[in-house]
């Protein structure tokens, strides 16, 4: 757990942006995490934490300590018949845990398969795909607060999750290290089917055999559609979908016959992918950068462009979609340094 000065991050970023961290340091333990928070030398530095590096854009060098909590260990808390209550924690690989889960008879993950990035960065956006969201099997969050190196435990309420946001991400970012993840997940299986390509598996029996039909399904899918990072450097999707009240909505389906949405609570989830596919983005070179021939809504870094390159070309997007649609696209990764 030696703090290494001056260190590279271009590896540790799947849109392989060059930064330098002033300070790196990968702690295996909680010891050693709450060891190096009290460090005198450190005391007044600013500190961020890094996962995997799979949603982010490093639009600078991070100054102070940059700490990767690479704990491990994933350990049964509760256990009936019908469900299991489980610690997972942060340093675990995600999709490792989901593959885990359904081999030890465990199911309600399978829909959040082969999402990229660390177990501690999940609640941070309240990671979510094909109709499910990790709140909607979280129990609580285990986390140091990096002032002071406190360990506390937040419940799911406490951290007011959303659609891709937690408390971590908008009311108090930088300010909570997330230690482990406690999770129920069942023995007795019930599955959701209803989003888009899952519905073509039809009505599936509530097994765990069919769960893991549902991780081959989404897993297939999310290979055939996302370009995979280690070979064209990506964050994933670079926009949320916007929500929009019903009165717009109305106004941009009047304009816009064959606008892809979804109503939700308060509104309307607009597919960002379809304004970017609709303007004109999917397969756009801009540079060293561009949006994914197959996916409009995935930035790809074809080359050495840096985090500027990649705030300048979403700008340019967001304007554009806004001049178009009079729809305001918000990004969804983290920026780092924070400003
Ligand atoms: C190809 C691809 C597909 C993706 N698909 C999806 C998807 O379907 N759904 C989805 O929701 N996301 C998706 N993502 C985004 C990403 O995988 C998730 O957000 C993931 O949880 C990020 O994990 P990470 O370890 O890489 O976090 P990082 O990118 O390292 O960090 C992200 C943020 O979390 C904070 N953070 C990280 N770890 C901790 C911790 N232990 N404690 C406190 N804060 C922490 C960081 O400071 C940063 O602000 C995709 C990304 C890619 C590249």
């Amino acid at each position: 757990m030696k703090p290494v000065p001056d260190a590279p991050l271009d590896a540790m970023n799947t849109l392989r942006l060059p930064a330098r961290a002033e300070w790196l340091v990968q702690a295996d333990t909680e010891p050693e995490l709450a060891q190096l928070l009290a460090e005198p030398r450190f005391r007044d530095e600013p500190r961020t934490v890094l996962g995997e590096g799979s949603n982010l854009v490093l639009a600078d060098d991070l100054p102070g300590l940059v700490i990767r909590p690479r704990l491990r260990g994933i350990r049964v808390l509760d256990d009936d018949e019908h469900q299991v209550r489980v610690e997972i924690a942060a340093g675990e690989p995600w999709d490792a845990v989901v593959q885990h889960t359904l081999d030890q008879g465990w199911q309600g993950l399978e829909n959040l398969s082969l999402i990229p990035g660390w177990t501690g960065a999940a609640p941070y956006q309240n990671i979510g795909a094909y109709g499910v969201e990790l709140a909607d099997r979280l129990e609580s969050v285990r986390v140091l607060r990096l002032a002071d190196g406190a360990a506390l435990e937040l419940s799911r309420a406490e951290c007011r999750f959303g659609y891709r946001d937690s408390v971590f991400k908008s009311v108090c970012p930088g300010e909570y290290l997330i230690t482990a993840v406690r999770v129920w997940l069942n023995k007795t299986p019930s599955l959701v089917l209803h989003y888009g390509p899952l519905r073509e598996l039809g009505a599936l029996p509530a097994t765990l055999d069919s769960a893991r039909r549902v991780r081959e399904r989404v897993c297939a899918i999310r290979r055939e559609r996302l370009p995979d990072p280690a070979e064209l450097p990506n964050a994933g999707s670079f926009f949320k979908n916007p929500v929009v009240g019903a009165a717009e909505h109305e106004r941009l389906k009047q304009d816009w016959p064959d606008l892809i949405s979804f109503p939700v609570d308060g509104g309307y989830k607009i597919a960002a992918g379809w304004l970017l596919e609709t303007a004109g983005w999917k397969g756009q070179r801009w540079g060293e950068l561009g949006m994914h021939e197959h996916q409009a809504l995935v930035m790809v870094n074809y080359g050495r462009a840096t985090g500027a390159d990649v705030l300048a070309l979403a700008e340019r997007i967001r304007a554009d979609i806004r001049a178009r649609f009079g729809v305001e696209l918000e990004r969804e990764p983290v920026v780092l340094p924070r400003r």
